[in-house]
Parts: C-alpha cells; sequence; structure tokens
C-alpha cells in the first residue's frame, strides 16, 4: 500500500525544484507530530524488535498445532534470518516499502499497535512482500527502490500496480487465514460474525480476481479497490502506455515462488481464490478512476 507518504516522498523529490511550496512544509510537520523511530530488525525476531509482534500474529498455531496462516509463517521465517529497517512515522495509515531493507509504518504501528487488528498484520505482510520483490533484479518490473534513470514513473520508490497485486495476494490471504480463525473461536455476537462473514467474501473474490489469468484486470480491480491512492493512478496512467503493462510474463505463482514462498502456500492461495466470484472491471471503468 502507499499513499502519503510516497506521495510526500515523491513531492519531496521536488524540494529544491519550483515545484515547492508552502504547503510541503505544512506536510512535513504533520508528519514528525507524532514522532519519527528508525530501527532494525535484526535476524531471530528478537522480543523488541520493531515487527516482531507481527511476524509472531502471522505465524501462530491453532489448537491442533498447525499454522493458521500457512503464507504467514512462510514471511516470517523469511523474515526471521535476515536484517531489515523499520521507520515509524505519520503516514495516515498507509505503509510504504520505497527501497531495499527498509519498509515505513504508521507510527500507531509501534509495539502493540501493530497487532491491534487483523488488518494491520496483513498490511506488515504486504509490505514484506514488498521487500522480497525489491530484492529480485529485474531492473524493468521489479525495481529495487535505489535511484535510477531512466524511469518510467519515478526515479526513487518506483513502484509498478503489478507488484501491487502480488503484494494484495499475500496481505489478503494472512488477513483472511487469521479472520477464518477468529470466526473459528466461536466468542463474538451475531453482528460481529456477520461483519467477519462479509470480510471473508470479500477477500474471497478479491483473492479471485488477482490470481485470475487476466491479469490487466487484476491490475484495474486493484486501483477500483483503492482509487484514492494518487500512485496506482499515477502507475495506472504511465502502465497504459506500456505495452505489456509493465507486468512480467510468468503468473502470480511463478513470482511468488520467486519470493521465496512454498507450493504449499500457492496451492493454499489458489483454494482461497476458487470460493470467490472474479470481479472485472472494464478498461473504460479503470480510465475514469485514474484520470479522476
Ligand atoms: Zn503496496
Amino acid at each position: 500500500m502507499n499513499s502519503t507518504l510516497d506521495e510526500w516522498t515523491h513531492r519531496c523529490l521536488n524540494v529544491s525544484g519550483k515545484n515547492f511550496q508552502r504547503r510541503d512544509a505544512v506536510d512535513l510537520r504533520k508528519i514528525i507530530s507524532k514522532g519519527v523511530s528508525l530501527r532494525p530488525q535484526k535476524p531471530g525476531s528478537p522480543s523488541n524488535g520493531p515487527i516482531t509482534p507481527s511476524l509472531i500474529a502471522m505465524s501462530k498455531l491453532n489448537l491442533e498445532g498447525n499454522p493458521i496462516s500457512p503464507i504467514g509463517t512462510e514471511i516470517a521465517r523469511i523474515f526471521d534470518t535476515r536484517k531489515i529497517w523499520v521507520l515509524f512515522v505519520h503516514t495516515a495509515g498507509s505503509g510504504v516499502t520505497p527501497w531495499r531493507g527498509l519498509i515505513i509504518l504508521d507510527a500507531n504501528y509501534r509495539g502493540a499497535g501493530q497487532t491491534e487488528t487483523i488488518f494491520r498484520v496483513g498490511l506488515v505482510a504486504h509490505e514484506l512482500t514488498h521487500l522480497l520483490q525489491r530484492e529480485l533484479n529485474d531492473p524493468r518490473y521489479w525495481p529495487s527502490g535505489w535511484l535510477r534513470f531512466p524511469s518510467q514513473t519515478r526515479p526513487v520508490g518506483d513502484s509498478t500496480n503489478y507488484m501491487e497485486v502480488l503484494s494484495y495476494i499475500v496481505g489478503w490471504t494472512v488477513e483472511y487465514d487469521l479472520y477464518k480463525e477468529k470466526l473459528s473461536t466461536n466468542d463474538q455476537q451475531l453482528a460481529e460474525k456477520n461483519r467477519i462473514q462479509g470480510k471473508l467474501r470479500a477477500r474471497e473474490n478479491g483473492i479471485a480476481t488477482l490470481t485470475d489469468p487476466d491479469v490487466r484486470n487484476a491490475t484495474r480491480f486493484m486501483l477500483k479497490m483503492h482509487r484514492s491512492v494518487k500512485v496506482y493512478r499515477e502507475n495506472y496512467r504511465a502502465e497504459a502506455k506500456s505495452p505489456n503493462g509493465r507486468i512480467p510474463a510468468g503468473g502470480w505463482e511463478y513470482w511468488l515462488s520467486e519470493f521465496g514462498f512454498s507450493d504449499g502456500a500457492v496451492a493454499h492461495i489458489k483454494d482461497i481464490g476458487a470460493k470467490g466470484v472474479v470481479k472485472r472491471v472494464s478498461q473504460e471503468e479503470a480510465d475514469r478512476i485514474a484520470n479522476a
């Protein structure tokens, strides 16, 4: 997920140029108002690690001793062996993965805040998937985040909407698994059960759509679901001019295995998608959203 801070970093690039305006300084004050902390997440998920609470939440076991989220457990295992940096700052709730080895989370995600809701754990899984993408060495479709010219969209922190599609597949699957477990504990009021069931259905449809072979439709759906995110609208407009939409061949199953996920994790995602309905978003509708 990208938005406020990504837009800010984008604007930041213009600070020395003629586009710098008074409101950029105002935004900067707002951004640091909740405090800024940059901390390393060291291997071994130490108890005081900045994203250890999320890694624990996404790799929890059920009463039978099996992982509640197979893909969340794999993410936790992958990041248990490497060091990354985590910046907490006011982002209005967004996560950003601008370059290799760094994720940016909202200041509210510090400590136990990051596991306050299932959505937040899913968002951390989403951002960590971006880190795996940034380590691939294909400069066209998997920008590492380092400075590069020429760039089809942004010289620093460039992303593609297909990167988002794959990150949403992972993040939504973690969310889905945790919601499913929550529902099975059977201790909610009826209204809460209905709310969770609604979320599960939405995620089944979402995962069905994002994993459908029609990858252009998947990117349009991703845009429609997050129409307020300026970066996605910019990416869409740039990708509309590219013959292949900055989408690498291979399909999501191939790319997830390149990121380090197992066949079992891919099969689990397919099972969830099989329960959903693929939502079609026409090019006309996506064009309208991107140009709004
Ligand atoms: Zn994202």
